[in-house]
């Protein structure tokens, strides 16, 4: 088997609405915009199918510069020796995470629709459903987030991550707030989207302690993993790290090596490198008996969550209020094992507005 035809195109991907923010000083939702799809084609009819739901210009030309002439004429089953070529063609071109991955996602979807299975299983398939945490984004006040908390429970979600507005004070409110409001014994993490530095951290991190939050997610941008090891040695709550650095399994490996993983690491295909990366990281995770939560709402991200025993959730995004639940979440608060082949991503050129805000 041998790829024969590699096309890049845009298609049109609404932004969500209604419109939400992120922590002060970070854009909101993104506006309408251009994806990216990426078909790749083998001399024996078989496609794989890839989809980056932003910054499609970037996509497109990387692929047309770089990546279509290595992929002509390979074996597309070769995975990791197309993952490795990827990682070499980085070393000059410095490429976009969410690019790094792109390719692997495709040639996986190649390979299990050739085989008639959906890419969990074809990954080792480990759960058949998992309990989806509502994933906030930001609103606008202490009273806000606890109406809408209490609209994600009646919806059925048995846990909630935080994003919140990145001033450590009013954060440490609402969280103390939150726990207050919904008892000691439930599920709740807190994402920090890279709002402080380490003093800051370690202040808000001894309230999540104290309010007994599962996780601390991403407080500081990730180049320290210094910083990082500091933090973890100042605070008890759990840290969860390692989403938006570079270097895939190779960077979270320092991570877990200094001590600051100790909640586990963040894990994906959008930014770890495809499903070849993202599993890389589980595996190593779990060699040191940490868990590899599985980073935002995509459909690869469905199956990554079946595939990885020591995952926990599926990020489910709670955009708007009314809340409202993500069409894959049942009422109560499980997502299901996609059952199409391949990955499953939606057929024809064009992706409806509702997977638009998810994809
Ligand atoms: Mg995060």
């Amino acid at each position: 088997m041998r790829i024969t035809n590699v096309e890049c195109y845009l298609v049109k991907v609404p932004g969500p609405d209604p419109a939400f923010a992120w922590r002060d000083g970070l854009p909101g939702s993104w506006p309408d915009g251009d994806g990216a799809v990426l078909r790749i084609c083998t001399d024996e009819g078989n496609e794989g199918v890839a989809f980056a739901p932003r910054k499609g210009l970037i996509v497109q030309n990387i692929v047309d510069r770089l990546l279509r002439d290595e992929l002509l004429g390979a074996d597309p089953l070769q995975r990791e020796w197309l993952w490795h070529r990827v990682w070499e063609l980085d070393r000059v071109e410095e490429m976009p995470l969410y690019v790094l991955g792109l390719v692997d996602v495709a040639l996986w979807d190649l390979a299990a629709k050739a085989v008639g299975l959906p890419v969990w299983k074809l990954l080792g398939g480990y759960r058949t459903e998992i309990p989806a945490q509502a994933s906030t984004v930001t609103y606008s006040s202490v009273e806000e987030f606890l109406d809408v908390a209490d609209q994600i429970i009646e919806l059925g979600y048995t846990s909630i991550k935080l994003h919140a507005w990145g001033d450590w004070r009013r954060d440490a409110k609402l969280c103390a707030a939150l726990r207050e409001h919904v008892g000691d014994e439930f599920p709740l993490a807190y994402d920090g989207s890279a709002g402080f530095d380490l003093a800051d951290a370690i202040r808000l991190g001894h309230v999540l302690s104290d309010a007994g939050y599962l996780w601390y997610e991403e407080p500081m941008r990730e180049f320290s993993v210094t910083a990082y090891k500091w933090l973890a040695e100042k605070v008890s709550v759990p840290l969860l790290v390692g989403e938006t650095s570079d270097g895939a399994h190779m960077n979270s490996a320092d991570f877990i090596a200094s001590g600051a993983a100790t909640g586990g690491v963040r894990t994906s295909t959008e930014l770890r490198g495809g499903f070849t990366g993202a599993m890389r990281i589980a595996h190593l995770a779990d060699s040191f008996r940490l868990r590899a939560e599985v980073h935002g709402p995509i459909i690869p991200h469905q199956h990554l969550c079946m595939a990885i025993p020591n995952n926990t959730y599926y990020e489910s995004l709670i955009t708007s209020n009314p809340a409202r639940r993500e069409s894959i979440v049942d009422s109560d608060g499980l997502v299901h094992a996609p059952t199409a082949p391949g990955v499953g991503l939606p057929p024809g050129l064009d992706y409806p507005a509702e997977l638009g805000q998810h994809l």
